[in-house]
């Protein structure tokens, strides 16, 4: 059964990664270990540390949830919030590519919604514009022509013509030559 952006958009399916341990891939980064030290803390960085700029993007927007993982909460109109977690930039590429092609090459405004129900990252947008637009399968698909060939039984492949002009046989119907 193909799981559409749709579906994944409105709920209908359990977020394609849970099983993960999330809280270990966070703790992996080092950015992301630092913002859960000074949550669990509840301390903040000296204003002038220059070195955590990472840190300080997550401070602004992330909370611990309860089992101890970082995430964005997302206010939505007449409804509670909602967590997404926080992505570490070294999975967010892997995660991206793999949701791209597990939901049938959506476009990079569709793959930001479906991203942005169950994650949050940091330049996620950028990210993925670039996965889109680097994909060979969705730039081949770009390039088809306007008017798709037909094949034929003998393997043949004739152009479907619409320019009447060009047709020798005279009929009104566009035809094929
Ligand atoms: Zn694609």
């Amino acid at each position: 059964m193909s799981v559409s952006v749709d579906d994944v958009i409105r709920g209908k399916y359990p977020m394609l990664f849970v099983s993960k341990s999330w809280k270990t891939a966070q703790q992996d980064c080092a950015s992301l270990r630092r913002t859960y030290a000074y949550l669990s803390q509840g301390t903040r960085p000296r204003k002038k540390a220059t070195q955590i700029r990472d840190v300080k993007r997550y401070l602004r927007v992330a909370t611990l949830n309860r089992e101890g993982i970082v995430v964005v909460k997302q206010d939505q109109p007449f409804a509670l919030s909602r967590e997404t977690t926080v992505i570490t930039r070294h999975l967010l590429r892997g995660i991206l590519t793999a949701l791209h092609l597990q939901l049938g090459h959506p476009s990079a405004s569709q793959l930001q919604k479906v991203f942005g129900r169950y994650f949050y990252a940091l330049d996620s947008e950028k990210e993925l514009k670039e996965i889109t637009s680097a994909c060979a399968d969705c730039a081949a698909l770009k390039q088809l022509p306007r008017e798709l060939p037909e094949f034929s039984t003998t393997h043949q492949i004739t152009w479907r013509r619409t320019n009447k002009s060009r047709c020798s046989t005279g009929n009104a119907k566009p035809c094929c030559r």
